[in-house]
This record gives structure tokens, C-alpha cells and sequence, in this order.
């Protein structure tokens, strides 16, 4: 069945930006640091297979997901560039990853005991090794942790491939605590390279790392947020090494138009009320596609101008407060560039109090995703 679009509401990614975002940081690396392109969460809200593939065609050569099923999902759309799942995945499920050709995250002693009890494969594990130098989330954080897991490491059964970390605060400008976290990396790494005689892939940096070259980058960097065309801090947004261009674009229409008397009511708990004479637009959507409520006061873009969102933002529904009467259709922007106005993830982030990780990942299935500039053309 082909699917039929009925709603007048899309978010549109133009894959032009997320190449172009790739061929920047590329040209500030050294030619031997790879960009592996992370696309967990599907994509960040983008759309994780056509991100992929737009990455790959750019020059990353590798992809990372948080989930052995977003790896699988990949794959089935053949995609069969090296794929890291960067989270825990049970033991139970290894011989599947490695049927996929998936690498997967290891860090415990215990899971590999697992491992060695439940897998019937003949076939070498491949695997990263995850240090916790710092972030407290997953990752072997002691020397005497490492040894115990490095004495379990049976390497006629796992293929050790990779080792890497990740930093808590990369993305500020202080850089005490990254440094703290880099001298932990180091000897940790050293004791692995005394146990593993094979060429590992090394990867310490996020975006934030990779943007500002703060250190040695090893082998590869995994470029999420900025691949996007998002900064991952209004720090790094103000000492950018080169400008990003932000892939998203979020637009709807005006479903309805009409004119309110002074003192009449918008929406659930009559927040709003109108002053004098006003024309309000209805736009038809809402918090259940990720319009969270907290977007109420905010503003979007008609007519290539700011209009506010008044009112409670409804499930599928809001109201903005027009300068003037428009038709029906008028196109309404809440993410992206309408004439000489923008509003970008990062000022609705600032206004929601969180990040544009979060806005990004939290707008939900029901808005179709449109795909601009699939082959490039650069
Ligand atoms: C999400 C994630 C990244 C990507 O971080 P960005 O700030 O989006 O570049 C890198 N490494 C790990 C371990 C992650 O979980």
C-alpha cells in the first residue's frame, strides 16, 4: 500500500545539510580521524536509514546506535557499513548481532561468562570495549575491573575490534573535568593494548570533542548532534569552528481562521483571553506530535513573521494569534527558515528549559518525515 499523506503538517530533512554538515567536520580532521555518523533514536527525530545513508555517501564509514534492534533495522534496509551499538545489549542476544555483522558494546566480566554459556556461534564475537573514565553511565572504571574482565576475554571466541569512552562535560568550556577523564582513559587503554595484539579502533570524542579538537582523536569520532546541523551547547554554538546547517525543517498550515471580541476565550482552561479584536489561527498540531505544552507562549512563523502560540497547545491542535486575517493554507513554520526569519532548535530549546537533543527526539511518527535532495548533487 502506498501511503497517502492527508495531514497538511511534515517535517522536512534536507540530507544536503547533513552531507555538507559530514564534509566540514571532515576537512578540520586529520585525514586518518574516521567520522563514524550516530543515528540512534532514529536519527535523532530525523529518520535513521536515510541519514545513514546520506552519511555514508558523505564519508563516514561507520554508523553507531544505542539499540541491537535500530542495528538490525539498518541492515534489513542494506545498509552493510560497520555498525556499534553503543548500549547494553543482553548476552542472550550476541549470536544474533554477529549474524548481522553487528559490533557490539562489552564492559562486563560477568557477560562474557554469559556469553560463553548461551552462544552457539562458531564465529568470532566482535566487540568494543566501553571504559567508564568519568560519565558514571556504563563502562569499566577501575584497573582491577579491567584485569578480571581482560582474564575472562577468551579471544578464540571474541574479536575485540574497538575501545572507547565518552565525556561528561566536552560540550563546556571548562575543560578540567575532560582533561580528569582523558587521564583516566589513557592507562586504561594501555593495559588493553598489553592483552589485545590486534588493531583496535579507538574513538573518544562526541560531537562536541570532534568540533573542538580538544585532544588526540585517536581513530574515529562518533558525530551525532552536529551531523544534524545542531550545536550540543550555545557554548559551542558561540566558538564554532565553522557554521553547522541544520537539517530539520518543521511545517504545517492554518486549518481555521476567525476573528474573537475582547475578552473571549482560547483553549482548555482559558488561559488566553483576547485584549480587543484579534484573529486567531488554528493549526493542526499538537503535544501528540511532540508540540509538548510547554511550547504554549512560543512563537512560529506565518507570512515570514514571530506570532505567538496562545492558549493551552491541545493533542492535535493549537492556536497562534495572527497581525492579520489569513487564508486557510497559509503556511505555518515552527522548526526552519520562513523569508528572513528562523527559529532553530536551540532557541526552542532554551525556551522549553531543556536541549535540542530532546525537542528533536521527542517529535513523534504521526508527522510524516520528507526527505529533500536524496542524491547529492554537490
Ligand atoms: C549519543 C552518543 C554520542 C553522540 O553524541 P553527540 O553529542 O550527539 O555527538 C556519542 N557517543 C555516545 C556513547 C553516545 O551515547
Amino acid at each position: 500500500m502506498k501511503s497517502v499523506k492527508y495531514r497538511p503538517a511534515q517535517i522536512e530533512i534536507d540530507l544536503s545539510a547533513i552531507r555538507k554538515n559530514i564534509h566540514s567536520l571532515q576537512a578540520t580532521l586529520e585525514p586518518q580521524t574516521d567520522i563514524i555518523a550516530v543515528v540512534k533514536a532514529n536519527g535523532y527525530g530525523h529518520g535513521d536509514v536515510q541519514v545513514a545513508r546520506a552519511a555514508l555517501e558523505a564519508g563516514a564509514t561507520g554508523l553507531a546506535v544505542a539499540l541491537l534492534e535500530e542495528a538490525i533495522k539498518l541492515r534489513e534496509s542494506g545498509i552493510a557499513a560497520p555498525i556499534l551499538v553503543m548500549g547494553w545489549v543482553a548476552p542472550e542476544f550476541a549470536d544474533i548481532a554477529n549474524e548481522y555483522g553487528i559490533t557490539l558494546t562489552v564492559f562486563q566480566a560477568s557477560w562474557l561468562e554469559s556469553y560463553y554459556q548461551l552462544s552457539n556461534s562458531t564465529a568470532k564475537l566482535p566487540i568494543h570495549i566501553k571504559l567508564d573514565t568519568g560519565m558514571g553511565r556504563i563502562g569499566i572504571r577501575e584497573e582491577s575491573e579491567l584485569n578480571d574482565f581482560l582474564g575472562k576475554l577468551d579471544q578464540s571466541r571474541i574479536n575485540v575490534t574497538g575501545v572507547y569512552t565518552h565525556f561528561a562535560t566536552a560540550d563546556e568550556e571548562d575543560t578540567d573535568y575532560y582533561e580528569f577523564q582523558v587521564s583516566r582513559f589513557e592507562p586504561l587503554l594501555e593495559i588493553i593494548k598489553q592483552s589485545v595484539k590486534q588493531d583496535l579502533t579507538i574513538h573518544i570524542g562526541n560531537s562536541a570533542v570532534s568540533l573542538r579538537h580538544l585532544n588526540h582523536l585517536y581513530h574515529a569520532v562518533r558525530f551525532g548532534i552536529g551531523m544534524y546541523g545542531l550545536y550540543p551547547s550555545t557554548y559551542l554554538k558561540e566558538n564554532r569552528p565553522f557554521d553547522l546547517v541544520p537539517a530539520l525543517s518543521l511545517k504545517t498550515q492554518l486549518s481555521h481562521v476567525k476573528r474573537v471580541n475582547p475578552g473571549e476565550s482560547i483553549s482548555y482552561g482559558t488561559t488566553y483571553k483576547a485584549e480587543k479584536h484579534e484573529w486567531i489561527g488554528t493549526i493542526p498540531i499538537g503535544y501528540g506530535d511532540g508540540i509538548q505544552r510547554r511550547w504554549q507562549n512560543f512563537e512560529v512563523l506565518i507570512d515570514g513573521k514571530r506570532m505567538p502560540l496562545v492558549g493551552r497547545i491541545c493533542m492535535d491542535q493549537c492556536m497562534v494569534r495572527l497581525d492579520q486575517a489569513y487564508p486557510i493554507g497559509t503556511e505555518v513554520t515552527f522548526i526552519g527558515q520562513q523569508g528572513k526569519e528562523s527559529i532553530y532548535l536551540e532557541e526552542i530549546a532554551t525556551h522549553l528549559d531543556t536541549i535540542n537533543y530532546e525537542v528533536a527526539c521527542l517529535l513523534t511518527d504521526r508527522l510524516p518525515r520528507m526527505y529533500l535532495n536524496e542524491k547529492a548533487t554537490e
